[in-house]
């Protein structure tokens, strides 16, 4: 990241955080995933339950492995190898009452909107109510300047290429584009557009000034 990006990256989430803060959710920044990492991890109480829910972008500062390490936290992770559909299944349903949930978000709009779509669910419904504390992790590159540009990110780039991850047949990994598929396999079924919250500051925003994740 170059000095000029880093002061727009510092400036754009100072902006975010204030709309955040109007909404009764919380938000802070970290220009480096190394500074976030650390800061999210003095933020899980000791002897927490912590549910794991799919984002790459946590995955990628190897977040979990250092949550594994903190002392007497239970992390639910329907995740880990080996897990049969049902038994990946009942620990989602475990997570819903988790101490503290930690995920990404597709997107975040400049006014402080979390933007995201799920293939079964339980993550934006784990974001919407459950775990007692919700941290979410969001590189700058997923900031979006409002609401329709940042569904059309998520349907048309976030989709599309976690579709590709995942090595799903449906027609995005083909062209790379969303064809609004009723694929058995498609992962863009459930949207959440969160606008805030009644129980204030259960949402805390990390703006991370890196492009993680998709
Ligand atoms: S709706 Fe289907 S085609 Fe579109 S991004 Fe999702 S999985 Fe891919």
């Amino acid at each position: 990241m170059d000095a000029h990006q880093m002061v727009w990256n510092e400036k754009v989430a100072k902006d975010i955080i204030n709309h955040l803060e109007k909404r009764r959710m919380e938000g802070s920044y970290a220009s480096t995933a190394a500074q976030a990492k650390g800061e999210i991890l003095a933020m899980i109480p000791q002897g927490a339950t912590v549910f794991r829910c799919g984002s790459m972008t946590a995955k990628g500062m190897g977040l979990w492995e250092e949550i594994a390490k903190l002392t007497g936290v239970e992390v639910i992770d329907p995740y880990q190898p080996g897990l049969s559909p049902e038994e990946s299944l009942g620990i989602r349903h475990k997570g819903m009452m988790a101490d503290v949930m930690i995920a990404s978000s597709n997107a975040v709009t400049l006014d402080g909107r979390l933007v995201n779509l799920d293939g079964m669910g339980n993550r934006v419904a784990a974001m919407t109510f459950g775990p007692k504390k919700v941290i979410l992790v969001v590189g700058m590159n997923k900031v979006a300047p409002n609401l329709d540009s940042a569904m059309a990110r998520v349907k048309h780039y976030a989709g599309p290429v976690n579709a590709i991850r995942l090595g799903l047949n449906n027609p995005c990994v083909e062209t790379g584009l969303c064809a609004d598929c009723k694929s058995p396999q498609r992962i863009c079924n459930m949207w959440s557009i969160i606008e805030g919250h009644m129980i204030k500051d259960r949402i805390h925003v990390k703006l991370v000034g890196e492009n993680l994740g998709y």
